[in-house]
């Protein structure tokens, strides 16, 4: 019985893979390198020192995704696969509408031809849309803001109608809010193609040199400081979480989002200072107008995934900062 993981050679993916294989799983993954490269599969089994089978297949193809589950024992899937830039899905939503959804509805067609019903499917905090309230409880209100957060809350909802059709299904709806950080080895992170859109890249390319200045968007927030405040969670607590996710979906039948968070929230100026502590590089910043989207304060309530999962970040915002420096410098790009 083997793990199927969609989108397991991306930032996310490739950590769940690793903590996957050392939690003695064994483990076939799909990608299609659309935003990620080869290198990282041969790098998931060096740090694991296991082997797996490895597609190179694109979820809209039916055919070659059918033949995943035949040649397979699948027991249950991560979907990690999809688009997932906000600015980018404003300027092209059809593609990211085809691409996330699409892909998940014949994913799921298949699942249910091979009998498979277990599903962790990676959401996204941007489902809150702007919050009621902090921290933000799986039961609020839901709203997106772009295409690709609606992207995230249709499949909800389409899974949701799943598990209600037949209540064989399991499925767990992670809301992850902001990830960050590397594997410790330095052998994988997060490398954006490009001037990155994301707060820790953006910070990173800055320290390296790479880029003049971080420009901080807007510091007349109502926050602490003036700027945002976010949930930073370091992938490799987020990548345990799925573990903890997988186990639960594995013995329980039904529907469940789940958010994975620390339940803290640190403005853009804390991140800076953590950042510059751990890698004792001067960070330059300009402060500009607030990018248009952009929401004051977002964090978790974490008391559902600690209670059900039996999960909680432990790393803390410097480890984040500095795991992330750590694979910039090695200068490792994959
Ligand atoms: P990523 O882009 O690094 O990984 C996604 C992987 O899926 C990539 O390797 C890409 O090549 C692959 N992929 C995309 N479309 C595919 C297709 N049609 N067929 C096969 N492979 C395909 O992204 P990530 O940061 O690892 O995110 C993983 C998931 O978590 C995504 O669904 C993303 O929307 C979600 N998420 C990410 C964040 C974040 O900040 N990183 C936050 C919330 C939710
Ligand atoms: N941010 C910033 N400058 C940047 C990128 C981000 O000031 O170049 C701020 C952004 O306004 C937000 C926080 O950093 O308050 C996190 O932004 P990110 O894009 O990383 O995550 P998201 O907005 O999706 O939560």
């Amino acid at each position: 019985m083997a793990i199927l993981v969609t989108g397991g050679a991306g930032y996310i993916g490739s950590h769940t893979c690793i903590n996957l294989l050392n939690a003695g799983y064994e483990i076939v993954v799909v990608d299609n390198f659309s935003n990620s490269k080869p290198e990282v599969i041969e790098r998931i089994k060096q740090i694991s020192r296991k082997n797996f089978l490895f597609y190179q297949v694109d979820l809209l193809d039916e055919v070659a995704v059918e033949n995943i589950f035949r040649e397979n024992d699948i027991s249950a899937v991560i979907h990690f696969a999809g688009f997932k830039a906000v600015g980018e899905s404003v300027n092209i939503p059809l593609s990211y509408y085809h691409n996330n959804i699409t892909s998940t509805l014949i994913l799921c067609e298949i699942m249910k031809k091979y009998g498979v019903k277990k599903m962790v499917f990676s959401s996204s905090a941007t489902v809150y849309g702007d919050p009621e309230k902090c921290p933000i409880p799986e039961n609020s209100t839901l709203s997106t803001t772009n295409p690709y957060g609606s992207t995230k809350l249709m499949i909800e909802q389409i899974l949701r109608d799943l598990g209600r059709s037949d209540h064989d299904w399991s499925i767990a709806l992670l809301r992850y809010f902001n990830p960050i950080g590397a594997h410790e080895s330095g052998l994988i992170g997060e490398d954006p193609h490009g001037i990155p859109n994301n707060l820790l890249p953006y910070i990173s390319k800055v320290a390296a040199g790479d880029l003049p200045f971080l420009n901080i968007f807007g510091d007349d927030y109502d926050t602490k400081d003036g700027t945002g405040v976010r949930d930073y969670i370091h992938v490799v607590d987020l990548s345990m979480g799925h573990i903890r996710a997988l186990e639960k979906i594995l013995t329980t039948k039904g529907v469940e989002a789940y958010n994975l968070g620390t339940g803290k929230g640190y403005s853009v100026l804390e991140v800076i200072k953590a950042f510059e502590k751990v890698s004792g590089q001067r960070i330059h910043f300009k402060v500009s107008s607030r990018r248009p989207g952009d929401i004051a304060t977002c964090y978790a309530d974490i008391r559902k995934a600690k209670n059900e999962l039996n999960w909680q970040a432990s790393k803390t915002i410097e480890d984040m900062c500095q795991d992330t420096w750590n694979f910039s410098i090695n200068n490792i790009k994959v």
